[in-house]
């Protein structure tokens, strides 16, 4: 078999993943299709030693990193179906036929289905987020907005007034009850109940009545979707979240498929540069430890 291993997505998850199994010189394969979740956004955050560093910079600097190594090849290219073969698993790629190896790793991310307010979608990134941690600081306490999208962006209605004045848009996504009505009292929530038309200038809120309220930052949970369907071909088992599915994986980030392994935003909750890093690095060890001792 060509390969010991094919890792399908060659972002932060997928490239932590093929470093172990790069420097047990094993021959690996990734496939990337270049979008990584991040793109809209100019610098990360929060990655220790690289709080600040442009995102793609990141990614660039451990491509580099991981290609001086002889044994891993590198495509850029979909791949669009997988399956079981005897001893492994065989790929196709997108406009470029197949490749085989023993082990697969999935290291697709996920798509952000943003909701559908008219401006919104130009500021992702930039001016609207869905993690605090990541942008919250920048925003200099300033006046902060959350967009409801389902009764789960009560988590974030609470969390964000740690960063600024918070205003929660609940935009007719759900009503909260007098429970939770006093929680967002008593954390200074002003609750907005008119619903929003637009988004316009730098990040101004316009609502039906064309009453505007300028904010600093704008957060919202979109819903996910595993950028691939690959994992579901393979018949690998999901796990529900109130965002979306992730690849249900154990510790060792072993989906349920024997020799295939998953990791980072495709395959746990709540995704972030050092969290996807410290997946990959997981489940590319494991993947050459199944390798050296069998299935496992
Ligand atoms: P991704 O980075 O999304 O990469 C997946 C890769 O797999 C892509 O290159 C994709 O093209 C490829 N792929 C998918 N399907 C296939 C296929 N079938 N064949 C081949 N390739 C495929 N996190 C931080 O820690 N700090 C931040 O400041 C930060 N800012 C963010 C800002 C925004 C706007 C967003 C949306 C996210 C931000 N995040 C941040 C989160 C971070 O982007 C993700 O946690 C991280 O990118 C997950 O890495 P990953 O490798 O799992 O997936
Ligand atoms: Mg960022």
């Amino acid at each position: 078999m060509e390969y010991d291993v094919i890792v399908v997505g060659g972002s932060y998850a997928g490239l932590a993943a093929a470093m172990p199994l790069a420097r047990a010189r094993r021959r690996v394969l990734v496939v990337d299709g270049g979008l990584r979740r991040n793109r809209f956004a100019h610098h990360s955050h929060g990655f220790l030693t690289q709080d600040g560093t442009p995102a793609a910079a990141i990614a660039a600097t451990g491509r580099e990193q991981l290609l001086a190594y002889d044994t891993v090849q590198w495509l850029d290219g979909k791949v669009i179906h997988a399956q079981r073969i005897e001893h492994g698993f065989r790929v196709e790629i997108e406009g470029d036929g197949h490749r085989e190896a023993k082990r697969l790793v999935l290291a697709t991310g996920v798509v952000d289905h943003l909701p559908p307010v008219p401006g919104l979608a130009e500021r992702w990134g930039t001016h609207v987020f869905h993690c605090p941690y990541c942008h919250g600081y920048e925003l200099n306490q300033g006046k902060i907005g959350v967009l409801a999208t389902s009764p789960a962006s009560m988590h974030q209605a609470l969390l964000l007034p740690e960063w600024g004045p918070t205003t929660f848009f609940l935009d007719g996504a759900f009503d909260p009850d007098d429970e939770q009505l006093a929680k967002l009292d008593a954390r200074g929530v002003t609750v907005e109940r008119e619903r929003v038309e637009r988004i316009d200038g730098e990040l101004d809120v316009v609502l039906y009545s064309g009453r505007t309220l300028a904010l600093a930052g704008l957060f919202t949970m979109p819903r996910l979707d595993i950028a691939s369907p690959i994992a579901a071909m393979l018949g690998c088992e999901f796990d529900d979240t109130p965002m979306g599915r992730t690849v249900k994986t154990d510790f060792i980030k072993a989906t349920t498929v024997p020799g295939v392994f998953a990791c980072g935003d495709a395959a746990r909750l709540g995704g972030s540069l050092p969290l996807a890093v410290g997946d990959g690095t997981m489940a590319g060890a494991a993947t050459h430890q199944s390798l050296v001792f069998g299935q496992i």
